[in-house]
């Protein structure tokens, strides 16, 4: 599995460069982890005192953390857990949070890879970041430290939410002990013993693409916009 670094949801700090660039999926100060228990029940875990909305639709537990972004001061190498959870869902920019860049030749993502990676080309590559909008990519690539030494910018065509990524337990009498960091892929027997922190996304077809190519169709795109709707740009396409 390529990519699973971000056990915890941590990153290597975007803010240094562009303290002005908050990403959406970042954690802010303010957004506390609450406690919480975990305990076994069944053949897996739970919270000891678990509410409604601990889990997601498929019954996976989530890590608790609180939700008040804008708040306090921004945590750049802390990703928020239900954040990056809803940009991966609703293929949100992970940057931005408005719609992510998708079109006939797929969806725009970055990662940290160089064209020869052969991870890159194993059927099954997977990934804990969300996609981008063409503006913010380019942003990215010039501050992210992640992505400044190396990165490939594709158009995935193809692909899925295969699992999670969290903490693993195992069951030992009442307490469960954490004993790794991993990824567990929906349909495993894993899945009811991870405390999950990150939605997985697994890429089938794709296309490596140049992103000034990119950058320069999406400000042609946007200029013949302005153009034919006569909308005065709020701000110069960037
Ligand atoms: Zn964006």
């Amino acid at each position: 599995m390529a990519d699973l670094s971000a056990a915890e949801g941590d990153r290597p700090p975007f803010g240094a460069a562009r303290p002005d660039v908050v990403p959406y999926i970042s954690c802010w100060s303010s957004e506390h982890r609450p406690p919480g228990l975990v305990v076994t029940r069944g053949a897996g875990i739970a919270y000891d005192d678990e509410g409604p909305y601990e889990r997601d639709d498929l019954g996976v537990l989530w890590k608790r953390i609180g939700y008040s972004p804008g708040k306090g001061r921004p945590e750049f190498g802390k990703v928020h857990f239900l954040r990056q959870r809803r940009a991966m869902r609703k293929l949100l920019c992970q940057i931005c949070g408005g719609p992510s860049d998708r079109g006939p030749e797929g969806t725009l993502w970055l990662v940290g890879e160089d064209a020869e990676d052969p991870e890159l080309r194993k059927p099954g590559y997977v990934t804990t970041h969300p996609p981008l909008c063409v503006p913010c990519a380019v942003t990215s690539v010039g501050v992210c430290p992640h992505l400044r030494t190396r990165y490939l910018a594709l158009r995935v065509r193809t692909f899925a939410l295969t699992g999670v990524h969290g903490a693993l337990y195992r069951p030992d009498g009442l307490f469960p002990v954490a004993y790794s960091a991993e990824g567990a892929s929906f349909g495993s027997r894993r899945l009811s013993w991870v405390l999950a922190t990150q939605l997985v996304m697994e890429f089938g077809e794709f296309t490596v693409v140049d992103l000034d190519a990119e950058h320069a169709a999406h400000r042609k795109r946007t200029e013949a916009r302005h153009r034919i709707f006569g909308e005065g740009p709020t701000r110069a396409p960037r």
